[in-house]
């Protein structure tokens, strides 16, 4: 069944008023001022489509996959039109019609099957060396040559020896306990950015709190999601939540070090689910949702962990700026309490505009549109040079990856941390 005959893509058009207020904020526009690559524009043709006025061609599917999803827009529309979610419904219906391509189905096999993603990021850490060089600030790797959709010299994420998953026992336990808390760590923080793991348990034990990391938990989905893959979405959140609820009344919440992944869990499983009739799975997720939380809002909120930070953390004399990813600062409303935390102990300085999107957008704008990314990244590695910050910190691995290149390609010495790497570097004698 076509997105179009379950969503009602009309409503959303005949609700645009065409004030134009979400044009000079979107991050497509502003890479390609054109009225098609707008958010007005979006909700236009999907009107269009949704009439049969419009046919899904190839340039059709090459301007609704020109969206970042950076939601932007649905911060600053008079009547909140979700324009990136009813982009993310269009994109089930070019899947259905143009299929996906065979890596995004390779990858999306293997953020399904934990097992035979283990072993392949295994073989990939053994051979990375035929192919990347290690950056020599420690900030990823480098392409040797072109491979395939990856252009040489770009910067990726370094492979870990050991997953996060893999490299903790099941439960953590700690003298007087505080509380405990149970982690979903996120696809990227597992394989990649592993320290980030490391360093929340670092801080949980600081704080004398127990940890569950529950071993099965599977991606939470965005990848997926943001790419029209339907039934990967929906396989992953039926397992996902079937998990959650073996544990969830052990812990006194679960705690995500990533803003996508929280989104995801938090705002975006339940809209799927309503959308293509998931009914059943709705209340279940929405039961688990009040001990669902970002790690930084959680830690903020129900820890002592900031006046800890602010009398017995060392003050480093770096200086960071924070990048608001837009999973966390316009899905969740996080923003201050990241900050909150650093502040204690680290000289923060603000970027002309921390809110803005960094680029980094999904899976196809890394790969098949990359020449979009890279133009959405350049003012924001310009941005963060100017305020010769030492680190530039956000809560989230998609901006860490996307930034990361983009300050790369820039000749920008700033490098990226997550706050959870900073605060416990803060915490450690
Ligand atoms: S989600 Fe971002 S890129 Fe997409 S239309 Fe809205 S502002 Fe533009
Ligand atoms: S801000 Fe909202 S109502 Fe105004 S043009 Fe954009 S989508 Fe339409």
């Amino acid at each position: 069944m076509e997105a179009k005959e379950i969503f009602n893509f009309s409503a959303t058009s005949d609700d645009c008023v065409k004030c134009g207020k979400c044009i000079p904020v979107c991050t497509i526009h502003q890479i390609n001022p054109d009225e098609v690559t707008s958010p007005r524009g979006f909700i236009d043709l999907l009107g269009s489509y949704q009439r049969g006025d419009l046919e899904l061609d190839e340039n059709a599917k090459n301007i609704f996959e020109s969206c970042f999803l950076c939601t932007n827009c649905v911060d600053v529309c008079p009547n909140s039109l979700a324009t990136d979610m009813v982009i993310e419904e269009v994109r089930a219906d070019i899947a259905d019609k143009f299929g996906i391509s065979w890596f995004k189905r390779g990858f999306f096999f293997l953020l399904r099957h934990r097992f035979i993603m283990d072993l392949v990021m295994k073989m990939g850490y053994m051979f990375k060396t035929c192919a990347l060089s290690k950056d020599i600030d420690g900030r990823g790797e480098r392409a040797k040559f072109a491979l395939p959709l990856v252009k040489k010299g770009r910067l990726l994420p370094s492979m870990a020896k050991r997953s996060f998953l893999n490299s903790y026992p099941e439960e953590i336990k700690v003298n007087h306990s505080t509380g405990k808390v149970a982690v979903f760590i996120g696809c990227l923080a597992n394989y990649n950015y592993t320290t980030i793991g490391d360093s929340l348990i670092e801080i949980l034990k600081y704080l004398n709190i127990e940890t569950t990391i529950p071993k099965k938990q599977l991606c939470c989905g965005a990848p997926a999601y943001f790419t029209g893959d339907t039934s990967s979405v929906e396989y992953l959140i039926r397992k996902n939540v079937d998990y959650f609820e073996t544990f969830i009344d052990n812990v006194d919440a679960i705690i995500i070090p990533e803003a996508t992944c929280s989104a995801m869990i938090k705002h975006d499983w339940v809209v799927f689910c309503e959308n293509h009739a998931h009914n059943e799975l709705v209340p279940r997720i929405k039961k688990m949702l009040p001990k669902i939380h970002m790690a930084t809002a959680w830690l903020h909120d129900n820890t002592e962990l900031k006046s800890i930070l602010a009398t017995k953390g060392k003050r480093i004399d770096d200086l960071v700026t924070y990048h608001d990813p837009c999973h966390a600062r316009k899905v969740q409303g996080i923003y201050q309490e990241p900050r909150n935390l650093l502040s204690p102990n680290y000289p923060m300085v603000e970027m002309s505009d921390p809110n803005r999107c960094c680029g980094f957008g999904g899976v196809t704008m890394q790969t098949e549109k990359f020449h979009l990314a890279e133009l959405a990244g350049k003012p924001k590695a310009a941005m963060i040079n100017e305020t010769k910050a030492k680190y530039v910190s956000a809560e989230c691995s998609a901006c860490r990856v996307q930034l990361s290149e983009a300050m790369n390609d820039a000749g920008v010495e700033t490098i990226f941390k997550n706050p959870l790497e900073l605060i416990a570097d803060a915490l450690r004698d």
